[in-house]
């Protein structure tokens, strides 16, 4: 659970608050939008969630950690319970897709043998089979939002933090990039996304806060309009597969320089699809 308890922002030097009294509640497993003009305090919000910023005043609480006695030393290890995705991506362009998702594991020292077998997991759940060797520049931009989300899953976020995700990408490919946050969601991740897109919120019947002037002018918990099935149904070529298929070729999705220095066992047990299957995606 996300709780804000009264909580306001001032940023130092600033005469007005970014955020003022705001009270909010978000259950686990919940997937909410987060909508408002520009300079209304989304981002703000978002960044209190993350600990990249401290509340003025009044109290937060993420997944039972209390972000105002939250020690120092104690913030890294909280962050990665959030998977963040930004609006422009933030991919390495000098590294393969396999490596940008790879790197979000390395750097929390997690052996290459675990790497080996969850990043193709995440990447095939993100319908990037085919794209692991290719390079960000060589992507769509939706396709390197997905990359993105693939990076922000990896190490199982319990939360996903969306900074306007489709704010880069056609509207076909926004669909697509809110489905997947759909479906990760219906597979009990809580989801906050930001946008400004009021048609996207529309498809999607899903829970509304709208922030006006640093407070919550709505919170709607679902929007009552449009079904978004049909624009799913249309947008998505994207499979509803979950579970790697066991003939895949894992092979495939080593990194073209750990593929180099991987020895012939390792490779051997990593393309096992039995455990791939049995302990991919943990
Ligand atoms: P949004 O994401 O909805 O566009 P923000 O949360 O970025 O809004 O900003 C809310 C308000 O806080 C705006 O008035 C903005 O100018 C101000 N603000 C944001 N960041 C800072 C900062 N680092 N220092 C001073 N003022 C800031």
């Amino acid at each position: 659970m996300i709780e804000f308890n009264n909580v306001s922002k001032k940023y130092d030097g600033a005469s007005t608050y970014a955020l003022k009294d705001i009270n909010i509640k978000i259950e686990k497993g919940e997937f909410v939008f987060v909508v408002g003009a520009s300079g209304a305090g989304k981002s703000t919000f978002l960044k209190l969630m993350m600990r990249e910023e401290v509340a003025s005043s009044g109290e937060i609480i993420v997944e039972g950690v209390n972000l105002n006695t939250i020690k120092d030393k104690n913030i890294p290890e909280f962050r990665r319970t959030l998977g963040i995705v930004f609006q422009d991506f933030r991919l390495i362009p000098t590294m393969t897709v396999y490596d940008n998702v790879a790197f979000a594991m390395r750097v929390i020292g997690t052996k290459e043998k675990k790497i080996r077998r969850r990043v193709p997991y995440v990447l095939s759940l993100m319908g990037l089979n085919e794209k692991a060797r290719s390079y960000p520049k060589e992507l769509s931009g939706g396709e390197q939002q997905r990359v993105a989300l693939a990076r922000a899953l990896v190490n199982n976020a319990e939360i996903i933090i969306a900074d306007e995700p489709t704010g880069n990408v056609d509207p076909q490919m926004s669909y697509e990039i809110v489905d997947m946050l759909m479906r990760l969601n219906e597979a009990g991740t809580t989801v906050i996304m930001v946008t400004h897109e009021h048609s996207l919120v529309k498809c999607f019947d899903k829970r509304v806060i709208t922030i006006e002037k640093g407070s919550v002018a709505s919170d709607v918990a679902r929007f009552t309009g449009e079904s978004a099935t049909a624009h799913i149904n249309a947008a998505s070529e994207i499979s509803n597969e979950y579970v790697v298929p066991p003939d895949e070729d894992y092979s495939a999705y080593v990194s073209r320089d750990a593929a180099a220095s991987a020895s012939e066992t390792e490779e051997a047990e990593d393309k096992a699809p039995e455990e791939v299957l049995e302990g991919g995606e943990n």
